[in-house]
């Protein structure tokens, strides 16, 4: 803990902060990750740990998704993280639904996707229910990791393997680079990386607020499922393809909208659509729901949660009545019009915000690219 001069400093030990970190550990530079908890405890560990690339908006999000899963397939088994499972299946039960997907298959983005008949999905994947289906999305790319403790191993195989030094449980209070204070030193650095994800009114506030950002609040469940009970891979469905934008901006998904705000108005209004990915253990993580607001509220209505489950039910044979052990809630910073913010206070400094909830399959990427221009 007495060393105070690096060549880097990140601000942050969740998913873009250790990408950060790794990126520049492989340059040979050397590095210090300033961690305000005593573990990280923010978004990179309450997600689904789905590192998609199938759906990802096309353009920059897509391409630093497909990089991003390349690292994580080098950085996973390196830092005794499982891939607990791959591939994507993305059901479509309305027709306007299906239609998106013909769409997208037309795209660079399909790429070893595959578009099943109903039949064809129900025998390589038993587990989805398809009553009504009109089609499934096949998609090899997605790996899930369980971030709840993928974090954790990825900071201490940095540390371990990679040299990165932590301090966890000390805020950074200022930077000005090559000073960095925090509330236990004043540390030096040639340059400083800023990935403070929710903190929206703390480091560079002013550089933030030109990007006009929302926090977005998420409901989480942890289903147990009967005994025998394997998914195929992650699993989504027709809600998904108004939300991810590698779909929602293709023309076909405004009828889909149009559909959806017709059956679906209190799942919309909710920002529900359906994620399903499985835990070692058997168990589910299943989600979300989507509230956005300069504060928003911590109190998780059980209503939003039953629309969740609901979508479950009608996507994977999951039996009925099958008991919810955990519950949670996440934030992150959210913008009507980038995915990601790379901002440039100083020539010293950058700071990076993941705004579309997509951190954890696009962090390695944009890491490396903030590198490569810097
Ligand atoms: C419920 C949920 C589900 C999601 N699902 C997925 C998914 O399946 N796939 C996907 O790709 N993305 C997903 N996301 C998005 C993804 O989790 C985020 O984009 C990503 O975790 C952001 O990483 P981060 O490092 O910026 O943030 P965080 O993990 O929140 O880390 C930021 C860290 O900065 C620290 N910090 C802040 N200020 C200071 C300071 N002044 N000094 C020191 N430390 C500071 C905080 O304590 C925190 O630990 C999901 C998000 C949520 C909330």
């Amino acid at each position: 803990m007495t060393d105070t001069r690096f060549d880097l400093i990140v601000v942050g030990a969740g998913i873009v902060g250790l990408a950060h970190a790794y990126t520049a550990a492989r340059q040979g530079l050397k590095v210090c990750v300033v961690e305000r908890d005593a573990a990280c405890v923010g978004a990179s560990i309450r997600n689904f740990g789905f590192i998609t690339v199938t759906g990802q908006g096309a353009g920059d999000t897509w391409r630093r998704a497909r990089r991003a899963r390349e690292v994580w397939g080098e950085v996973a088994p390196a830092a005794g993280i499982a891939t607990l499972h791959q591939g994507l299946w993305l059901s479509a039960f309305r027709p306007q639904a299906l239609a998106v997907l013909q769409e997208f298959m037309a795209t660079e983005m399909a790429e070893g996707c595959e578009l099943l008949a109903v039949g064809e999905a129900a025998r390589r994947a038993p587990a989805l229910e398809l009553a009504g289906a009109q089609g499934v999305l096949y998609s090899p790319h997605e790996i899930r990791v369980e971030s709840r403790t993928a974090i954790g191993r990825l900071a201490r195989w940095l540390a371990e393997a990679m040299g990165v030094q932590f301090r966890f449980g000390e805020a950074v209070l200022e930077v000005a680079a090559p000073r960095v204070r925090t509330s236990r030193a004043l540390m030096h650095a040639e340059r400083v990386a800023v990935c403070t994800n929710t903190d929206l009114n703390g480091l560079f506030a002013e550089s933030i607020a030109q990007y006009d950002l929302r926090l977005c609040l998420l409901h989480m469940l942890r289903v147990q499922p009967q005994d025998d009970f394997k998914l195929p891979g992650s699993v989504m469905s027709d809600l998904s393809l108004v939300r991810y934008h590698g779909y929602s901006k293709l023309p076909a998904a405004q009828k889909l909208l149009a559909q959806l705000q017709e059956e679906e108005g209190e799942a919309l209004a909710n920002g529900i659509h359906l994620i399903v990915v499985q835990s070692a253990d058997g168990s589910l993580v299943v989600g979300d729901s989507h509230h956005y607001g300069a504060a928003p509220e911590p109190f998780a209505d059980q209503r939003v949660d039953e629309i969740i489950l609901a979508h479950m039910h009608k996507a994977i044979k999951v039996a009925p009545g099958s008991r919810v052990s955990e519950r949670w809630v996440g934030i992150y910073p959210s913008s009507a019009t980038t995915d990601c913010v790379i901002d440039a206070p100083d020539d010293a400094t950058r700071l990076v915000l993941v705004t579309s909830g997509t951190g954890a399959s696009t962090a390695f990427g944009i890491a490396e690219e903030v590198f490569a221009a810097w």
